[in-house]
């Protein structure tokens, strides 16, 4: 392998929370100008007229150290006075409006409103945090990610957010993913001949990397890539961290394993970063084990290095 390739972009797929580590440790383990999140928006949606994009936020938050990690979204020390008029007027407060965050929701909704492009907004919400990396809506279309349940279909953050995820799935779409295009700098960035590793997140498969799969020309471009393509597994001992990965697979009839992970992307890997935690199985795939948990930034940069040194091997 050439060294060129070695100093290349690392191109992630990514959700909110879960992926953002991964992106984080990488922003550390690497110079951040070498990192370019693409990001799911199969969550975005209007709520009280505002244009609101939970996953990329996430990342902005994250990159940028403003991030509230013990909750793991939205911002630190935020407040919330907005929230506590709402409720004195009998505003909708089933999804939490912090007022910092409102100052992102209302600058992008107004520049949305005049026609400007999200990709554009959110380039230059990233400049305006001195992001490095950089940050890649999937599309500038919208698309969005809706589930079939036993209370009928459900928008994304109706099911998530509204209805904590309760409901029982039995299917998940995404609406308008057909037409939609993806967003500037993403096929070339995977297509990229010096990139040097994609690396889907440990993002949830189904709700946060299945909707950027779903926008046309994403899957060819992964099949033409240069670089190798590496997941990180979001189970850890059969058990997703956090969120619904765990219960929806088993709603949707298939078992919680890591085995699942494997054959949910098949066709796509080159390889797969597995928790220690999880039994050596035979997955078909070149793999290697590491700790997965990020709990603290370290961990972050372990788990990044870990992706980076199988994608190297599997690049050999
Ligand atoms: P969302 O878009 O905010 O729901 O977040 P993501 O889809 O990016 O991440 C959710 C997934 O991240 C879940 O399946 C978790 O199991 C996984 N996850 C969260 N933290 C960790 C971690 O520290 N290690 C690993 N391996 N997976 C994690």
């Amino acid at each position: 392998m050439s060294g060129r390739a070695r100093n290349g972009r690392v191109v992630v797929l990514t959700g909110g929370v879960g992926g953002a580590k991964l992106v984080l440790g990488l922003c550390h383990a690497l110079p951040a100008e070498q990192v370019t999140a693409i990001v799911n928006t199969g969550d975005d949606f209007t709520h009280l007229g505002l244009a609101v994009s939970p996953d990329i936020d996430t990342l902005l938050y994250t990159l940028s150290g403003k991030a509230n990690a013990a909750q793991g979204w939205g911002r630190e020390g935020e407040t919330w006075s907005f929230m506590e008029a709402l409720r004195t007027l009998g505003g909708k407060d089933w999804f939490l409006l912090g007022d910092g965050d409102l100052a992102l929701h209302v600058v992008r909704t107004q520049r949305l409103r005049a026609g400007e492009r999200l990709s554009r907004i959110i380039a230059d919400f990233a400049t305006a945090w001195g992001l490095g990396a950089q940050v890649l809506p999937m599309t500038d279309d919208r698309v969005a990610t809706q589930l079939e349940t036993d209370e009928g279909l459900l928008d994304f953050q109706d099911y998530f957010v509204r209805r904590r995820c309760e409901p029982r799935v039995r299917a998940v779409r995404f609406a308008g993913a057909e037409t939609a295009a993806p967003g500037p700098g993403v096929i070339a960035a995977i297509t990229d001949p010096d990139c040097r590793a994609i690396l889907i997140a440990p993002s949830n498969p189904y709700l946060s990397v299945d909707p950027i799969l779903a926008v046309p020309g994403v899957r060819e471009a992964l099949g033409q890539a240069c670089a190798p393509v590496l997941a990180v597994s979001p189970l850890i001992g059969g058990k997703a961290v956090k969120g619904p990965t765990a219960k929806l697979m088993d709603e949707l009839g298939v078992e919680t394993s890591v085995v699942a992970i494997a054959e949910h992307y098949q066709g796509l890997l080159d390889g797969l970063l597995v928790d220690g935690g999880d039994a050596a199985v035979d997955l078909g795939l070149t793999h290697a084990f590491a700790d997965t948990l990020m709990l603290t930034l370290g961990d972050r940069i372990r788990v990044a290095q870990a992706a980076l040194q199988l994608a190297d091997q599997v690049r050999q």
